[in-house]
């Protein structure tokens, strides 16, 4: 492929267009819609003014990506972090699709972002950067077009602000523009933990399918304690295993014994960090991957395994809650070891995008579900998504990642070519 432009040049860019394009081969994809599925439909850049608290004013890129909405309407969140960029969030757009695809969505698959460290802004600031990206991309999305959801750097409140401006400029209330709002302004019950949630369903179909009884002696590794590492805690907590190591970005934490999610979250909540948690020893980042542990669950960000890393991986059950945690030289390695069962992140951190769905169809209908009905269908949906890709891995004989990118491409395929070309 030509090079259209250099922010493309990007590693995970890369790896899910090198994924994509090993799936269109084993599936025989019709060129036509390789060429197209191998970028993005759509893809918008902006500037993002806002003014500091010292009175300044800072300007910072800002992207929304759609890669394609055949299905239905884009989805997908929106990150801030200092390393974002046109690259990164088309590769995520990318994933976007095949994961709706693959659980059945009618949606399909976006991604935006904005290229800044939210940590050092105060609220104030946050607040002002938010309105003026959401201004700046509010004529590309919408709820029949593009609905964002928060991702890593966003939360409820980032989406509150979202709804707020979007609905400010069309002059009434639009709570379908954006999910994982909080549940006081359209939110769905659930929402904020359905991606660690349906991590951990996603970990015990797993353990079924390799024989392992998930009890107290199962420890569990989970790097990154945001949104969705916290909330696999919790649930891990919850179906009686034993969380031994949790990191955030500065440190890691180990305690052979087990590490209670509420202490940790209290202490969380408190200092912003877990750095001086005194019931766990400090560890890097790097030991915490390659602890000997039954499941590990990479919820930070992308390329944290890496080849070296992986050469030392000691998992049973490896639940990828990240997106694209893996590096394509660490995935090769990582097939290679018959020990090892892989969740794709497209298939493990689909809870996500699926109670995003109900609170979007919710807030269409006016009419809005109790948690039980919630996780009782999400549990419905990620267990026939996984038995799905297992089905598809047994069958043509792929790693459990190739059978998730296959059973979504072909979704997509399918659809493509019954709707036809435009004119
Ligand atoms: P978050 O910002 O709430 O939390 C991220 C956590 O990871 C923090 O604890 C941070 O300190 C840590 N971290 C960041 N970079 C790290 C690094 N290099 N090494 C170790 N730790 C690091 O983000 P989140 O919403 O929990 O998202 C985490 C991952 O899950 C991302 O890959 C995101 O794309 C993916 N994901 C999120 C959702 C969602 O609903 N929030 C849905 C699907 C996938």
């Amino acid at each position: 492929m030509k090079k259209i432009s250099a922010e493309w040049d990007n590693p995970l860019f890369k790896q899910v267009q090198t994924q994509f394009e090993e799936a269109a081969a084993l599936l025989s994809l019709d060129d036509n819609i390789f060429y197209r599925l191998r970028i993005p439909d759509k893809v918008l850049i902006v500037a993002v003014p806002f003014r500091r608290d010292d009175g300044r004013v800072q300007v910072v890129p800002g992207y929304r990506v759609q890669h394609n909405d055949v299905l239905g309407p884009c989805k997908g969140g929106i990150r801030y972090h200092q390393n974002v960029n046109l690259g990164e969030v088309s590769a995520l757009a990318m994933l976007m699709t095949w994961k709706c695809a693959l659980v059945g969505l009618p949606l399909g698959g976006a991604k935006g972002g904005v290229q800044i460290d939210p940590t050092p802004l105060s609220r104030a600031e946050l607040q002002r950067m938010t309105r003026r990206y959401t201004a700046e991309i509010a004529h590309f999305v919408g709820p029949n077009r593009d609905i964002p959801a928060p991702d890593m750097g966003t939360n409820e409140q980032v989406m509150a602000w979202f709804m707020d401006t979007y609905s400010q400029i069309q002059g009434h209330s639009v709570p379908e523009v954006v999910t994982g709002k909080p549940v006081v302004i359209g939110g769905s019950l659930g929402r904020k933990e359905a991606t660690g949630r349906g991590v951990v369903y996603t970990i015990i179909e797993a353990a079924k399918k390799i024989k392992m009884e998930l009890n107290s002696q199962v420890r569990v590794a989970i790097q990154g304690f945001g949104n969705v590492g916290s909330f696999a805690h919790k649930k891990i907590e919850k179906i009686g295993c034993k969380v031994v190591a949790v990191s955030d970005v500065n440190t890691g934490l180990y305690n052979p014994n087990g590490i209670s999610y509420e202490a940790l979250r209290e202490y969380v909540e408190k200092n912003n960090t877990l750095q001086g948690f005194s019931e766990a020893e400090m560890i890097s980042n790097e030991e915490l991957l390659t602890l000997p542990v039954e499941v590990l669950i990479p919820a930070a960000s992308e390329g944290t395994i890496t080849g070296a890393i992986a050469k030392n991986l000691k998992c049973r059950i490896l639940a990828e809650a990240a997106n694209g945690p893996c590096t394509l030289e660490a995935d090769k390695i990582l097939n290679q070891n018959p020990n090892l069962f892989i969740i794709p992140d497209v298939l493990a951190n689909a809870g996500g995008v699926i109670v995003s769905y109900f609170e979007w169809v919710q807030d269409l209908q006016n009419f809005f579900w109790n948690e039980k009905e919630i996780n009782e269908r999400l549990w419905e949906i990620m267990q026939k998504g996984f038995h799905n890709v297992v089905k598809m891995s047994e069958e043509k004989k792929v790693s459990m990642r190739m059978a998730a990118l296959m059973t979504g491409v072909h979704i997509i395929s399918q659809a493509m070519l019954t709707r036809g070309l435009y004119p």
